[in-house]
């Protein structure tokens, strides 16, 4: 017997419509390449997306072709989200820190018809534009008034603000099956060439539905969300979408994603909750430290995309007030996987106890199912101190790359992440590593997040990375490459002599190395494979 409820497929479009309808007065901030502060409302994007739409049909756009962005975060690209996958395009949001050969690539990988872009990257897109096969049009996301005369050099441009004003909004959203294609992300291909993710309107709102619950990212209308995390890194995590279901207001901070434009934007604007990778909220932390400022506002920050340092965490609480949300997540996850919230029981936890909760990942967000298996593939019960390879299921995780590159990725109908992790009897995660960066040493393995973390606690470190360097005796040893905090003054036996008592011996770092900078990957992780690269000689003390 089938329910006899109303069918309405989950689709994309549903959210902004949602949004003008009962959020429509809720605002939109946003830093502008242009330089001033932009605002707008629910029921303004509303009409400028069903605009963009018309204008997207208009330039022959139809269902499943790929329109790219190549744009910070801001209200033409909040815009794009909703007039291309709303019309039953794919939006395909490309990450302009990727080397241009690789952008060129994965353009013509996902045979984009339109690439929309900030004016920011008009000399990146000048300099590709030869090589993009597939694109038609090219959109600059600005008006007449801004567009500089160098855009000339581009073929076919158009100018973003003139395709919305030549229609006017009087547009119904198109119907379709929910499992249509939506978006398109691509991984950061750290080995080989880059792979696409391709979410559904259905996975995109069962996520949305998920990300904002209070064990998630806990959001709601009263909220001031502030995404530093772009929106072309795994669609900023769907706080564009989960703004329109719960009606927050919306702060882009555009291209300023120093420090002071951040605080000042938080400040302005009352933001309350936040979202990004670790390194930014360094910069963040070092601008707020350096000025002896506070957050009037700030509640909440969700950190992820790379193990979020426990010191960063205890700064962020006792100093700031401020509760860090750790979040586990990837691309082929669209990417919410985990959230550490805290359960009843942890209520009765001192401060530190609960700090060492929290600089574990999290527990799974319902609709995502995960285990860690040994390496024959059998599962590690929760509660286990052993480690495994994580794999995980769900609705809005990934069953095939786009174009099927790379065969069939699942293993018995589960998604292998290549992270290891081990997860507690309260279902809590933590990763210790990469399964690439994993240090083995005599056959048993190091985690080199945990060295990392106890260097990041140090006072003279500001970035620490920690990599395999080989051993004559115990074939690899964890070699520590280290970035000291501007003026601060630290030696190599006094950073090793600050693991004592806080891991077991045979883990502590045989060597450190100190750098002016670690190279860091286009959605700002350390990138270890190049650290491994550099230091390849690299010979040991003990060796
Ligand atoms: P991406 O698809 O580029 O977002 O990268 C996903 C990968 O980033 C994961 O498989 C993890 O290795 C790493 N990652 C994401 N969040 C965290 C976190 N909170 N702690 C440790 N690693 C993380």
């Amino acid at each position: 017997m089938n329910g006899q409820m109303m069918q309405q497929p989950l689709l994309i479009s549903s959210l902004i419509v949602h949004a003008e309808r009962h959020h429509g007065d809720r605002e939109i901030v946003s830093r502008r390449v242009e330089g001033d502060i932009h605002r707008t409302t629910y029921r303004e994007l509303a009409a400028r997306s069903r605009r963009m739409a018309k204008a997207l049909a208009a330039l022959g756009v139809g269902m499943g072709d790929r329109v790219a962005t190549l744009a910070w975060n801001g209200y033409r690209h909040m815009e794009l989200y909703y007039a291309v996958s709303g019309s039953g395009a794919v939006l395909h949001t490309l990450n302009p820190r990727l080397h241009p050969d690789q952008l060129a690539y994965i353009v013509n990988h996902a045979d984009d018809a339109v690439l929309c872009f900030d004016l920011t990257f008009l000399p990146l897109v000048a300099a590709v534009a030869p090589r993009l096969a597939s694109v038609r049009h090219f959109v600059a996301m600005t008006d007449r008034a801004h567009l500089p005369a160098d855009a000339a050099k581009i073929p076919n441009l158009l100018v973003y603000d003139e395709l919305v004003d030549a229609q006017d909004d009087r547009f119904d959203w198109p119907v379709f099956d929910e499992n249509t294609a939506s978006s398109l992300c691509y991984t950061s291909g750290t080995t080989g060439n880059p792979k696409g993710v391709l979410y559904s309107h259905r996975s995109t709102v069962l996520h949305t539905y998920a990300g904002a619950l209070p064990d998630a990212l806990n959001c709601s209308s009263a909220d001031a969300i502030l995404p530093v995390v772009p929106m072309f890194h795994v669609n900023a995590w769907g706080l564009p979408y989960i703004g329109c279901m719960v009606g927050a207001k919306l702060v882009f901070p555009g291209p300023g994603l120093d420090g002071k434009s951040l605080y000042e934007l938080f400040e302005s604007e009352g933001v309350t909750l936040s979202a990004g990778v670790p390194t930014v909220w360094q910069g963040l932390l070092a601008h707020v430290e350096g000025h002896g400022l506070k957050f009037s506002t700030m509640k909440r920050t969700v950190i992820g995309g790379s193990a979020c340092p426990p010191a960063m965490i205890r700064t962020f609480g006792d100093k700031y007030g401020v509760h860090v949300l750790h979040a586990w997540g990837m691309t082929e996850m669209s990417p919410l996987g985990t959230v550490c919230s805290f359960k009843a029981q942890h209520a009765a936890l001192s401060q530190d106890e609960r700090y060492e909760v929290m600089s574990k990942q999290g527990r799974a967000i319902y609709g995502v199912d995960m285990k860690v298996v040994d390496p024959q593939g059998r599962e590690i019960p929760f509660g286990s101190e052993a480690s495994g390879d994580l794999h995980v299921r769900g609705p809005w995780i990934l069953s095939r790359y786009f174009k099927d590159e790379g065969g069939d990725p699942l293993e018995d109908g589960w998604f292998p992440t290549g992270d290891v992790a081990r997860i507690d009897a309260d279902g809590y995660m933590q990763i210790t590593d990469r399964s690439k960066d994993v240090i083995k040493s005599g056959g048993e393995w190091i985690g080199s997040i945990d060295l990392e973390n106890i260097a990041m606690a140090h006072p003279a470190v500001a970035m620490a990375a920690c990599i395999a360097a080989k051993h004559p005796k115990w074939d690899e040893r964890p070699l520590l490459v280290v970035v000291k905090k501007p003026g601060a003054e630290l030696t190599k036996d006094e950073l090793i002599a600050f693991y004592e008592g806080k891991i077991a011996k045979w883990w502590t770092p045989d060597d450190v190395v100190f750098v002016d900078a670690i190279p860091l990957g286009a959605t700002g992780k350390m990138q270890k494979n190049k650290l491994r690269e550099l230091f390849k000689d690299h010979r040991l003390p003990t060796a």
